[in-house]
């Protein structure tokens, strides 16, 4: 099972605080949404959690089952099983997917129990198979010339593989047509398990009727503002956000 804890977590990017308190507990199986505006914090909580270095934590815990997820530097964080899926993917050239990807399973499995070359093909053969990406993709490199669904989609290739604890999800259906869209929520839904939990960060509620959440959180300048579950979103989606700011006195 599982037990992700943020609490009273605050943030800093180039010494300007963005976060300022944000706190949310996962356990194992639960869809967490996070929406809210532009520019309010979200791509930073993501980063905060993964342990970007341009983001500086200033306070606040963040708990990974037993673990702290704040002394652990990035590529611990990894293997303890934190994933994002980015909105931005980098372009890396001069390293191709395949490598990349086997790199990343080999660091979340650790010294001494790598995959062997021929499982891994076999599995990143079956993953594209059904998230219904071309086998060319393997080869090319990282995120090189792909369009903005190709890059979001090979991110949740990536995700498959890596069998995450904690998924999370920063824009995901940005950039995706329908049916891309479609085929990257079945691939989150094959995921969704007792022992792993989901935070996905979304503007639309488009795709909150494919990846069905079990609470909804709104942020709003660096704090989750309010909870509540899907019927939430369904009213963000018609109504925008002014009522939350008019119910909570919150000036733009
Ligand atoms: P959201 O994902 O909710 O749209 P972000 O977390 O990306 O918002 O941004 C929140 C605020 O932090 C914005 O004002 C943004 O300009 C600032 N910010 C985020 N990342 C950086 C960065 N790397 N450098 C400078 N400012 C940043
Ligand atoms: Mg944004
Ligand atoms: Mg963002």
């Amino acid at each position: 099972s599982l037990k992700f804890t943020i609490d009273g977590l605050k943030a800093n990017v180039e010494g300007k605080e963005i976060l300022k308190g944000v706190s949310l507990e996962i356990k194992g199986g639960e869809v967490h949404a996070v929406m809210g505006p532009n520019g309010t914090g979200k791509s930073t909580l993501a980063s905060a959690l993964m342990g970007h270095p341009k983001y500086e934590v200033t306070e606040g815990s963040v708990i990974l089952n037993d673990e702290d997820v704040l002394d652990m530097a990035v590529d611990e964080r990894a293997r303890a099983g934190l994933f994002l899926a980015m909105q931005y993917p980098s372009e890396i050239t001069g390293v191709t997917n395949a490598d990349f990807l086997r790199s990343a399973i080999n660091a979340r499995r650790g010294e001494g129990n790598e995959i062997s070359l021929i499982r891994f093909i076999r599995q990143m053969e079956a993953k594209m198979k059904d998230l219904e990406m071309n086998a060319e993709f393997m080869h090319r490199y990282l995120n090189e010339g792909f369009s903005g669904g190709e890059k979001k989609r090979n991110e949740i290739l990536q995700m498959l593989l890596l069998e995450p604890k904690l998924c999370i999800l920063d824009e995901i259906d940005s950039g995706l047509d329908i049916d891309a869209l479609r085929i990257v929520a079945e691939g989150v839904n094959a995921l969704r398990s007792e022992d792993r939990g989901f935070l996905i960060i979304t503007h639309y509620q488009r795709l909150l009727n494919y990846i069905q959440p079990d609470f909804v959180h709104v942020m709003m300048q660096g704090r989750i503002v309010k909870s509540g579950g899907p019927e939430l979103s369904q009213r963000l989606e018609a109504e925008g956000y002014d009522w939350i700011k008019e119910e909570l006195g919150i000036e733009d």
